[in-house]
């Protein structure tokens, strides 16, 4: 077998990201770089010019010096990054790509202590920067799961035990700990949602929002589950109190599966959360689930997400 070249960049089959570090720096070797990446996203030769005057289909050149572009025959000027999360920030475009990159080439995240240290802004940015990255992973306007679908709920900081969750009368009552919605299709997608309580309300709500009617339902045996399972196809419960875990095709392994990388992540990435970014750090989580099958590597689907929130002009 011959010798892998010493050049190869090769990304390996086990990598999560598919882009090298190496190719990475080839493409965005400095901030000009990066935005002419984002010039190319918004103003790609032969898009209408936004000045109202005007309104041909365009090519924009860079004025130098500056962070802006200018119409061929107007001369209007269009800032690419004028409504994004790069935009007005005293980080350089190129540390936020940088950033991005990161997290999107860990399998299991990457703190922003260690963001500090590798791109070498305060910790206080580089929270900020992560933050602000994670508001564009949200997967919610994606189309509602289905096929076969696991459902599990998890108090943040473990379930609840016996003695919490119910009162003398034996009855089953909501947990006050904030509680995190899983649902996961077999082979397939996550969405994964802070809801208020375990409680039946808070459980539908999520659940008709998530899950297409015609979907097979695998829950345990908690009674949200049986009371919203006549809205939907079919529902197998397996009986966690009885101590059975596997019957047949019936478990919730898929789903506690999710539930194990996304508090070992975080046991090991973050070492705790606030509950107030509790979300963001399950759409980070659900994101790079989502996609772990996907050949587009995950930097790319992440600068996908990066919009303009108001029209860029001057
Ligand atoms: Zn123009």
């Amino acid at each position: 077998m011959a010798a892998r070249s010493r050049a190869s960049v090769a990304p390996s089959p086990s990598s999560g990201s598919q882009l090298t570090y190496l190719r990475f720096m080839e493409l965005f070797p400095d901030n000009d770089a990066c935005l002419e990446y984002l010039k190319n996203k918004f103003y790609a030769d032969g898009t209408s010019c936004p000045n109202p005057k005007c309104g041909k289909a365009s090519k924009f050149h860079r004025i130098t010096g500056r962070s802006a572009y200018s119409c061929q025959y107007c001369g209007h000027h269009v800032y690419p990054t004028a409504g994004t999360i790069f935009h007005k920030s005293t980080v350089s475009l190129k540390l936020w790509f940088w950033a991005v990159y990161l997290m999107s080439s860990t399998r299991c995240g990457i703190s922003a202590k260690q963001l500090e240290r590798e791109i070498g802004v305060t910790y206080k940015t580089a929270h900020r920067m992560f933050k602000q990255i994670r508001t564009l992973l949200n997967d919610d306007s994606e189309d509602q799961l289905h096929g076969d679908v696991e459902v599990d709920e998890s108090a943040y900081g473990g379930k609840p035990r016996a003695y919490e969750t119910r009162n003398n009368l034996g009855r089953i009552s909501k947990t006050h700990k904030p509680t995190i919605l899983a649902m996961v299709e077999r082979q397939g997608r996550v969405r994964a949602r802070v809801i208020p309580d375990r409680g039946t309300r808070s459980i539908h709500t999520a659940v008709k929002r998530h899950i297409l009617p015609a979907s097979m339902l695998f829950t345990d045996e908690w009674n949200a589950y049986e009371t919203v399972a006549k809205h939907f196809l079919a529902h197998k419960r397996i009986k966690h109190q009885a101590h059975v875990y596997v019957d047949g095709d019936i478990h919730t392994n898929t789903v506690e599966g999710f539930f194990g990388l996304f508090k070992n992540g975080v046991r090991g990435v973050y070492h705790s959360i606030s509950t107030a970014y509790l979300q963001d750090y399950l759409n980070e989580y659900t994101f790079r689930y989502n996609r772990r099958f996907s050949d587009y590597p995950m930097f790319y689907a992440i600068l996908d997400r990066v919009e303009k929130d108001r029209p860029a002009s001057s």
